[in-house]
């Protein structure tokens, strides 16, 4: 409910905190994140951040920013403070986030065994001499670490904090997890030194120890000291002894950003890792020192944010997927605004866009990474740019998204659904295993448009040409999706296989509506066809095998599921089709069906097998649902002369893809609505480079 102030009850979240010298108005906290836009986006960064404390974090945060060119992790654009320039870079995000009164962090990183330094081609500083855990196993080691060189890192470390207090930074990291050089000084296992800083506990801390007293003296009372530090999920199985460790260091810095020494946990998806998941982990930390703890914990109930402060289990609300989902969390709390709060649904499409070397974006907040580029903010659109009435045919993401944003704008809107259920296909992959949270993209914008009296839905409409141009409204957006093709026609096979037209051929679509037939009928084994590689495979396979029918999932890959690499999903994806008793068969392209049997192919040796099974289920590729939209172009004329003005195609119908595609050009068609042409660009390029690409 809009009350339009906050309820009294979360007050606790709102009340400043003194970090060292600085104090923080609030406990909203945007931890240290990737963008993506880093050193080579700085103008994007620095608009992006700045939406964030103008949408209330008290505190906001670079991505890990590289203290020296020994460590560079091209191609992904981290931020930098190696020079001058750089100062001057990270200024445009201190000055856009100090504009709006919210302290400024700067994550200072060296990588370590995690960099190839493939732009600069220095060595890589390691506790060891280790072959590199990036690019792909790419060989090269880094360089073992001598005495010197210790100092040598330790005297980057401090030139880099002097020029994060002349970009003005309020708060200065010592990052020390995420497996990165200091993580790895902490680590039994990879550090085999035999001098101070390898062995006991002591010798294994001595550096971060001696980094945070360093960094004190550097940034004086100026800064705030900042450790980013992780411990076991399991507190009682930590064979690195990092809470005996940290409970030497405990006192040091200013404040502690804790999170669990387990990427895949701490950056879970929403299929395996729940909101509020670290905080064991946390809790103990927070007892072992008397300095503020921050973590994050992918928090969007305000409920939940505020049982953390006064629990004691920590004194500021960290986020980095919920601020990227919504900036305006802490001013919607603070205006009572709590059902417009647009939550995160875990899939990590963010995070995915950084490690393919681009600025991210969001499934759930289409703004996301377009504040500078395009000038669009986060919780505004402009007004309607007349008074014209707006037809959208088909309510999944796409046609939601567009009805939200028209009604905000004013527009008259009238969407019309040809199911009798909203949301299209997040609908129903919602009820697919582990994806429940995605069902937030239909919610908060059916939340949305509640709100709207110019907004109206019409479910049961399924509308052809005809019904579209009786209609007269002066805009039509053609949203109307995309349907699981299962002819095979993907990456590997651009032609149907043989036998495609066989009844023992399902669609996605056949099991998403519950119509193959199930093991009681004779449907005992199944052979999952993956030329997809994203989630959706996977997710069948579960469905299936929980409800008994033996699954064989082949695909071209060596992996099922290679692109959820990027969303930090492969691993747990792949751990529950093996628990699942799922038969997984890589490297092989389907041939044919001959109704009973697939006939496979080995994609090295075009070496040909078989395997039984009662149906096949082919994912490789959508075909759009276009035909009104065909239609509706051949009556253009009509359309015109009726006081038609424009038609648009939106979404999966367009361009079938991810979710956040669709959202995004549901927002972007209804964002520009009624823009002279010229102005409906694709963005401003960020051409702000000093001198590094
Ligand atoms: P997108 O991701 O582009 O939003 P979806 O496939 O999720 O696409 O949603 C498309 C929606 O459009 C579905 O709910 C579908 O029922 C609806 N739809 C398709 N054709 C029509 C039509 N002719 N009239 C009304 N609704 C339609
Ligand atoms: Fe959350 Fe997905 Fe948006 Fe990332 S892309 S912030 S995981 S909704």
């Amino acid at each position: 409910m809009t009350t339009g102030k906050r309820d009294p009850r979360y007050d606790p979240l709102f009340e400043p905190l003194k970090i060292g010298p600085v104090t923080a108005p609030n406990r909203f906290y945007q931890v240290p994140h990737c963008s993506g836009m880093g050193y080579r986006r700085p103008q994007m960064m620095a608009a992006m951040r700045g939406m964030k404390a103008a949408g209330g974090w008290g505190v906001v945060c670079t991505e890990y920013c590289s203290i020296h060119p020994s460590s560079d992790d091209m191609p992904y654009p981290h931020a930098s403070l190696w020079d001058e320039s750089d100062v001057e870079k990270l200024r445009l995000m201190t000055d856009a986030v100090h504009e709006h009164g919210a302290l400024a962090g700067v994550q200072l990183w060296y990588g370590g065994r995690s960099t190839v330094n493939l732009y600069t081609r220095e060595p890589a500083f390691g506790v060891n001499s280790l072959p590199n855990t990036a690019k792909q196993g790419m060989p090269l080691q880094t360089k073992a670490m001598t005495v010197d060189d210790i100092k040598t890192l330790k005297g980057w470390y401090q030139a880099a904090a002097k020029r994060a207090v002349a970009a003005n930074f309020d708060i200065v990291y010592v990052y020390a997890n995420h497996e990165y050089l200091l993580h790895d000084f902490l680590s039994t296992s990879i550090n085999s030194r035999e001098d101070a800083y390898g062995g006991s506990v002591e010798n294994r801390v001595r550096l971060i120890r001696e980094i945070i007293e360093e960094t004190r003296t550097t940034v004086g009372h100026r800064c705030a000291v900042a450790v980013r530090y992780s411990i076991p999920r399991d507190v009682n199985d930590d064979p690195d002894e990092l809470i005996k460790m940290f409970g030497i260091i405990a006192e040091l810095p200013d404040l502690w950003d804790i999170t669990v020494n387990d990427y895949n946990w701490e950056m879970g998806s929403s299929r395996f890792v729940k909101e509020a998941s670290n905080q064991v982990a946390v809790a103990k930390i927070k007892s072992m020192t008397s300095k503020p703890v921050v973590s994050v914990g992918r928090f969007t109930s305000p409920d939940t944010m505020l049982k953390q402060i006064t629990s004691g289990v920590q004194d500021f609300i960290g986020a980095a997927r919920p601020s990227i989902a919504d900036p305006f969390i802490p001013q919607k709390i603070n205006q009572g605004r709590l059902d417009d709060i647009r939550e995160c649904i875990g899939c990590n499409v963010c995070y995915a866009h950084n490690s393919l070397g681009s600025p991210i974006r969001c499934t759930q907040n289409p703004t996301m990474g377009e504040e500078w580029r395009k000038g669009w903010h986060a919780d505004r659109v402009p007004e309607r740019h007349a008074n014209e009435s707006v037809l959208i045919i088909g309510a999944g993401p796409a046609g939601l998204e567009a009805a939200c944003t028209l009604g905000q704008r004013g527009y008259d809107v009238t969407l019309a659904e040809a199911q009798t259920t909203l949301g299209g296909r997040v609908t129903e992959e919602s009820q697919l295993p582990g994806f429940a949270e995605w069902a937030r993209v239909r919610d908060w914008r059916l939340g949305q448009i509640a709100k709207m009296p110019n907004v109206m839905v019409y479910l049961d409409n399924r509308l052809d040409a005809d019904a579209v141009l009786e209609l007269e409204h002066q805009h039509v957006m053609v949203a109307t999706g995309s349907t699981w093709r299962n002819d095979g026609v993907g990456r590997w096979l651009t032609t149907p296989f043989d036998g495609a037209d066989s009844p023992t051929v399902y669609s996605v679509e056949n099991v998403l509506k519950g119509s193959i037939p199930t093991s009681d009928s004779q449907n005992n084994h199944v052979i999952i066809y993956d030329d997809d590689h994203y989630y959706i495979s996977a997710a069948i396979a579960l469905k299936l095998r929980a409800e008994g029918i033996a699954v064989t999932l082949v695909t071209p890959e060596g992996r099922v599921g290679s692109w959820s690499y990027y969303t930090e999903e492969q691993y747990g994806s792949m751990a529950v089709l093996v628990e699942a008793g799922v038969n997984v068969v890589s490297n092989q392209g389907l041939i044919s069906w001959n109704g009973s049997a697939a006939t496979i192919q080995c994609v090295f040796s075009q070496v040909e097998s078989t395997i039984s099974a009662d149906t096949l289920i082919p994912i490789t590729a959508k075909l759009p649902n276009d035909q009104l939209w065909l239609d509706l172009q051949s009556r253009q004329d009509e359309f015109h002369s009726n006081n038609g003005l424009s038609m648009q195609l939106i979404g999966d119908g367009s361009t079938p893809g991810l979710i956040a595609a669709a959202v995004y050009s549901g927002h972007k068609a209804a964002r520009e609505l009624g823009l002279p042409d010229n102005e409906k660009n694709s963005g401003r390029r960020d051409t702000t480079i000093i001198n590094f690409p």
